[in-house]
């Protein structure tokens, strides 16, 4: 009985390393969703300065078809100069002109401001492709890093499968089939250590005379609270 019971700590052991690994694996798909955050706002970044540019771009050429129109407007009047035939009616085509001149210089003055902005937002566009690049190659390197990570987890799995299976066999099946099931209902812990009259397990007192008989008898015995095998070290 005394080596069953060790076969049963064994045998928890390597259940508990199983679990925790397990749960290491299952938590993969989290990790990597964790680091795609950077990415989608760098993503989210390049969109929202493209648009900008776009916006910029869009500005820009609708005064160049402003300052065409002002310009053909000038050569016409500046043509019809000859047709006039008062002094007065000359002073006022010139001060026509004179007024189409500044706002062609308005015009002008909008252009180039246009032009530094619309540079300067192609240039905000490059850093957050470049951003995006950058963030999507980390990405790729922590991937890489954690499907290693899983082949590596999965390998010790294998090993502690087979140090599992050759434990088992040296178990009865009734005592197999009461650690699964007491594994099942325990959130994975079927076996015990009882110290100072407390379980391990469920933190509960044990009665002093089983305390002492988990020491002294020769068989199995079960925490009266949660049902799980006990066991004293000392
Ligand atoms: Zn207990």
């Amino acid at each position: 009985m005394k080596e069953d019971l060790e076969h049963l700590i064994r045998l928890q052991q390597i259940d508990t390393q199983i679990i925790t690994k397990k749960t290491e694996i299952e938590r993969i798909p989290d990790e990597i969703i964790k680091f795609t955050s950077p990415l989608k706002a760098a993503e989210k970044e390049l969109q929202a300065q493209k648009a900008r540019y776009e916006s910029s771009e869009k500005k820009r050429r609708n005064k160049e078809l402003e300052l065409s129109e002002i310009s053909d407007k000038i050569e016409k009047l500046k043509a019809r100069t000859s047709d006039i035939k008062t002094n007065k009616e000359y002073q006022a085509h010139l001060k026509e002109i004179e007024k189409k001149e500044k706002e062609k210089y308005l015009i002008e003055d909008d252009i180039l401001f246009l032009m530094e902005e619309t540079e300067e937002a192609l240039q905000r566009v490059k850093e957050a492709e470049k951003k995006v690049e950058e963030e999507k190659k980390r990405l790729k390197e922590i991937e890489e890093e954690l499907k290693k990570k899983q082949q590596q987890i999965e390998k010790e799995l294998d090993e502690l499968k087979a140090q599992r299976s050759e434990i088992t066999k040296k178990i009865n099946k009734e005592l197999y089939d009461q650690y699964m099931m007491l594994l099942e209902k325990n959130n994975g812990l079927a076996i015990a250590e009882a110290k100072d009259e407390v379980c391990l397990g469920c933190y509960m007192s044990i009665p002093p005379q089983l305390y002492v008989e988990i020491k002294t008898e020769d068989k199995i015995f079960t925490c009266p609270q949660c049902g799980r095998f006990l066991y004293r070290s000392q």
